[in-house]
């Protein structure tokens, strides 16, 4: 993983003394260490910015700094935002305006108008938020007491959405075939996910995979038969098939490793040269953080592994997932996702297993091994990204996944089960109407509101069906997002 950071720039101007500047400096530099030790990413102090020349270095810094994955600006004191102008009109990386202040409370005997002029963040905040709106910046404005929890959790979300933005710029998808065939909605515009998203789609050869597969050696299939059995549970005689996933597995993730490549895609229809598609393969790709989308889906690849490294520990609980089929039990109604193989075992609520079953859909010559198990229960939420002609619109639906209610012998597949809000059959009407595709990205930690803030980042749509969602009111919302997209 590489190395991420934020950047705190700390505005104020040359009006108060060296005195005033050099508190605002030692209690910002406290501020961000702190922060530091509870926030997922760094955050770095960088400057107490009083003139034009200094926020425009700083932000030319911020640009060109890998590293940086945002910027995080506050005002201890008054910061005069026309000095503001020049640099955040340059700014290309996410921007957060922590809308906070050092003290908690007045202190009712100490305040004199030295204290006012220090510490007046209720003044500098509002000439900072005006500055970026005139500029029409995209941003978030996070307020509160920077000690607050609250406050914590919501900049720590923000930064791991700014980490997807980033590792989406750096985003490279290894496809082996095309699309299914005559399937419309895992469809999309290559060129222009590239120039919103920065994703890099291109396409590989099944046959030099066949050939990579050809060349791994007993020993490397030895090794991850190991890894195999340490985290499953081998529930099947029928060893050959589940050297053969390793085999595929170690082809994949050498060609993908070769190529910088963080996901991959593949389609049951273009298998020539391979005896099984790959499933246990595929799964513990995903299980290791690659992004991964069944056929030729490159969309939901690349958001199946900019999500999991939104998520914990940058590879968190997120998996590519398959709307299958619904139990519509009145006030019992609930989707049951899954794919023909590939559900990544970060979902898992038990120990996986190794299952074989005969698999007849597509060009299998052998019974691919899979893993089988029910994803855990919690809150969660699915997310697609579809391609509406000129912009790409990301919907997002809130999910509560239970146990599965039904053990489902028979289902030799692994299985999530979820109520969608703000109940099956509207959310399923609003999922619909929307356009959201069959596939999607289950997370349990990403939020809507991280993939809120990513859109609004990487400026593309973003619709959000969850509780208080209604099918009219949803309507009118893509009506006039339809217009304004229209006219960006
Ligand atoms: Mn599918």
């Amino acid at each position: 993983m590489k190395h991420r950071e934020f950047w705190f720039i700390v505005g104020s101007q040359d009006l108060y003394g060296q005195e005033v500047l050099d508190t605002v400096a030692a209690r910002s530099a406290e501020m961000a260490a702190e922060l530091s030790a509870v926030l997922p990413y760094p955050l770095v102090y960088k400057v107490t910015a009083r003139s034009n020349q200094e926020i425009t270095d700083v932000i030319k810094e911020a640009n060109y700094r890998d590293e940086c994955a945002g910027i995080i600006t506050w005002c201890h004191t008054f910061s005069p935002s026309k000095m503001w102008i020049n640099g955040l009109a340059a700014l290309q990386k996410p921007y957060c305006h922590l809308a906070t202040q050092y003290n908690v409370e007045i202190p009712n005997e100490a305040i004199d108008m030295d204290f006012m002029n220090l510490n007046q963040s209720a003044h500098g905040d509002r000439e900072h938020g005006f500055i970026a709106a005139r500029l029409r910046l995209p941003r978030k404005v996070i307020a509160g007491h920077w000690k607050d929890d609250a406050v914590r959790n919501r900049l720590g979300d923000w930064m791991k959405a700014a980490v997807g933005a980033a590792v989406s710029k750096e985003t490279k998808i290894m496809r082996f075939g095309d699309n299914m065939r005559e399937v419309a909605v895992t469809e999309g515009d290559k060129v222009e996910a590239q120039i919103r998203l920065g994703w890099q789609v291109n396409t590989w050869a099944v046959g030099d995979l066949t050939k990579k597969m050809a060349a791994v050696t007993e020993a490397q299939i030895d090794a991850l038969m190991d890894e195999y059995a340490a985290a499953y549970d081998i529930a099947t005689d029928n060893t050959a098939a589940i050297r053969y996933q390793a085999r595929e597995e170690i082809a994949i993730k050498a060609m993908m490793d070769a190529e910088g490549c963080i996901g991959f895609t593949n389609t049951f229809q273009d298998l020539y040269g391979m005896e099984q598609l790959p499933g246990l393969a595929s799964q513990h790709l995903m299980a290791q953080g690659y992004g991964f989308g069944a056929e030729g889906d490159w969309k939901v690849s690349a958001l199946t592994a900019i999500m999991k490294a939104m998520g914990k520990d940058g590879n968190g609980a997120s998996a590519f997932m398959e709307d299958y089929t619904y139990h519509l039990v009145k006030d019992n109604e609930y989707s049951l996702g899954a794919h023909m193989l590939e559900v990544c075992p970060s979902l898992a609520a038990e120990r996986p297993r190794i299952e074989t079953h005969h698999l007849g859909i597509g060009m299998n010559e052998k019974d691919p091994a899979r893993l089988v198990f029910e994803g855990k229960p919690g809150p969660a939420i699915v997310a697609t990204l579809i391609d509406m002609g000129g912009r790409f619109r990301l919907i997002v639906q809130d999910i509560e996944v239970v146990k599965p209610i039904l053990p489902m012998p028979n289902l030799p597949v692994a299985r999530v089960m979820w109520k969608a809000l703000p109940d099956l059959t509207t959310g399923v009407e609003c999922w619909i109407a929307a356009g959201g595709a069959h596939h999607s990205v289950l997370s349990y930690d990403v939020t809507a509101g991280m993939m809120r803030d990513f859109a609004r980042m990487t400026n593309i749509e973003f619709v959000h069906i969850g509780a208080d969602s209604t099918p009219e009111k949803l309507e009118e919302e893509l009506l006039v997002k339809d217009l304004i997209w229209k006219l960006k």
